[in-house]
């Protein structure tokens, strides 16, 4: 089932209806046909390392509230992944950074209230700057790998624990 939290057609306004399109039932417009794809949410996430420690951030909003990430965020629509990567790593952590090797690409599923999507973790080099919490974040910290805080995100604790998941 695709989930949808449309009930109207944002073309003509008329209501959405379920009906098979690719294989799959979508809501779907009878009066103009539109048909709602729903797509996966993409998005990137910050291995930021200094001294054999990791820059995590801890979580001012819902989904996980006070629990530990790494830095990241979604792709917007247009955006290049590693400019958002960048940009997210600004936007959270006042950091200018160099986007360097992807991790890897992983999904996520919405059991925690994420969106379903497609996560790519980079490593990234800081600049020497001091880290300042912003956006979704509230708190900074760096953490040695054996002694982490709360992980809000069971793929993000998979990555630090060096565990590979797929
Ligand atoms: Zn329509």
């Amino acid at each position: 089932m695709i989930p949808s939290d449309w009930n109207f057609c944002p073309r003509c306004a008329s209501p959405l209806a379920l009906s098979e399109h690719d294989g799959r039932l979508r809501p779907s417009c009878v009066a103009c046909g539109f048909v709602y794809f729903a797509d996966p949410k993409v998005t990137v996430a910050l291995l930021i390392e200094q001294g054999g420690q990791v820059l995590l951030g801890r979580r001012g909003i819902n989904p996980q509230q006070g629990l530990w990430s790494l830095p990241g965020g979604f792709v917007d629509y247009g955006e290049r992944v590693r400019d958002a990567a960048a940009r997210e790593a600004w936007e959270e952590t006042g950091l200018t950074v160099q986007v360097g090797d992807l991790l890897g690409v992983w999904d996520f599923d919405d059991t925690i209230g994420e969106k379903k999507g497609i996560a790519l973790f980079f490593r990234a080099e800081a600049d020497e700057a001091e880290p300042v919490a912003g956006d979704d974040l509230v708190e900074l910290g760096w953490f040695s790998r054996d002694a982490l805080p709360p992980i809000a995100f069971p793929l993000h604790e998979s990555i630090l624990r060096g565990e590979n998941k797929r």
